[in-house]
């Protein structure tokens, strides 16, 4: 394993019965990530981009192949280890927030912390830390349904880093922003990766966000191979 990669995809295979057709999806993947980069994950819809995320993030388990996650083969761990995990060392981010509604922004963000055993207090520091960090300290009391959009991205974002993972998967995280908002939310992600040294992999629509990661790479065959030549 090459010391800097934190999570790895090798030879990953994932497929779907329906009914009398079984679906490939993934088909060989290999893919690795390493600490600080952040890689756009740029595919038509229903090439298998929640699908790679999924199994990255041990949500779903490979047919072949294997997850390796900071040195640790994770394809075939039990369901308890991959949820301890998963719940230690990935972050997700989807296109809808999925935030807690009976919830303030800051209480959001705490609860991954307090699931995960911290104390109340140290919970709620961090969580205002990150509030802040994302620049919306002064929405901690806010619920979701009185946050913009955007603010509930950037909310759903602090809670997928408050309990400081390895490795943030984001599937589609801006898709359901405007423009401007989506490249101010992706500014916040991509300053919280580079701070914190996490790695991050995201599936995106948008050409313009693509273009400002350190690279990109698209699903073809089902295998993850790099997009384009620029
Ligand atoms: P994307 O995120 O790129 O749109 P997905 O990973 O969601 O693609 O899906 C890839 C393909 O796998 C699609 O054709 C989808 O219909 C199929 N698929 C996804 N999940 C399932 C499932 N649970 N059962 C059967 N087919 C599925
Ligand atoms: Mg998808």
């Amino acid at each position: 394993m090459m010391a800097e990669a934190i999570i790895e995809l090798k030879s990953v295979e994932r497929h779907y019965v329906q009914g009398p057709r079984k679906l490939t999806i993934l088909n060989g993947a290999d893919f690795s990530l390493k600490r600080g980069e952040m890689v756009a994950l740029v595919a038509p819809s229903g090439s298998g981009k929640s699908t790679l995320l999924h199994t990255a993030g041990l949500l779903e388990r490979p047919d072949a192949g294997d997850v390796i996650l900071a040195g640790r083969a994770c394809g075939r761990l039990s369901d308890d280890e991959r949820t301890s995990i998963r719940r230690n060392d990935v972050g997700f981010v989807y296109q809808f927030h999925h935030l807690l509604p009976e919830f303030t922004a800051l209480e959001n963000i705490m609860m991954p912390q307090l699931i995960k055993g911290l104390p109340r207090k140290e919970a709620a520091e961090r969580a205002a830390q990150l509030l802040d960090y994302m620049q919306i300290g002064k929405r901690a009391s806010h619920r979701p349904s009185e946050l913009s959009g955007g603010e509930q991205q950037r909310v759903a974002i602090a809670r997928a880093v408050a309990n400081a993972p390895l490795v943030l998967l984001a599937d589609e995280p801006t898709g359901n922003l405007d423009p401007v908002t989506a490249s101010y939310v992706f500014d916040a992600l991509g300053a919280l990766v580079r701070q914190s040294g996490l790695a991050a992999l995201i599936a995106t629509h948008n050409h313009e966000l693509a273009a400002r990661m350190d690279r990109r790479v698209t699903l073809a065959d089902g295998k993850v191979v790099p997009l384009g030549s620029g």
